[in-house]
């Protein structure tokens, strides 16, 4: 099974892990990834279950606001860049694939600029400069097309409920 078709599995469910109440449209909650063995899971919790949450097993969490029906909010561009960087090293292709499609939404947002390009051992490799501070960071590209990219942009849309 390729990463991509993992990807249909799972995706914010509108109800709160710790006591299954719904979350209401609007309103604050508390959203993470979990690490499961297809991938990465999102998890929601109420504002009362979320300080008894087990946060050890979180690879990221962040405070959200459940999307109205009208129109999901733009992605939160510091949770992006935050999330860029605890993918740094990450071995397995579902990371190393999000890691590559948030560098390339980084550069569109101007967070990152891309100083080089560069190929070594049939991989493409972008060097990457961070704003404001100008810090060098390399990302392998994971050898993924056009259609790929959009996917895991759709996937990465889902799993944060908002727009790229
Ligand atoms: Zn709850």
């Amino acid at each position: 099974m390729s990463v991509f078709e993992q990807w249909r599995v799972s995706t914010s469910s509108g109800v709160c892990r710790g006591c299954q109440g719904e979350l209401t449209e609007g309103g604050v909650f508390f959203s993470a990834l979990l690490e499961a063995p297809a991938g990465f899971e999102r998890v929601d919790f109420c504002p009362e279950c979320w300080p008894e949450a087990e946060r050890d097993g979180f690879f990221c969490f962040w405070r959200t606001r459940r999307a109205q029906p009208e129109g999901k909010p733009r992605v939160d561009t510091g949770l992006m860049m935050e999330f860029f960087d605890r993918l740094e090293g990450a071995e397995s292709e579902e990371k190393r694939v999000f890691r590559y499609v948030l560098a390339l939404y980084l550069m569109r947002r101007k967070k990152l600029s891309l100083l080089e390009v560069s190929r070594r051992a049939d991989t493409e490799y972008l060097l990457l400069g961070r704003r404001p501070e100008g810090r060098r960071v390399e990302v392998a590209n994971p050898g993924i097309d056009e259609e790929q990219i959009r996917s895991a942009a759709v996937r990465l849309e889902e799993l944060f409920d908002a727009e790229l």
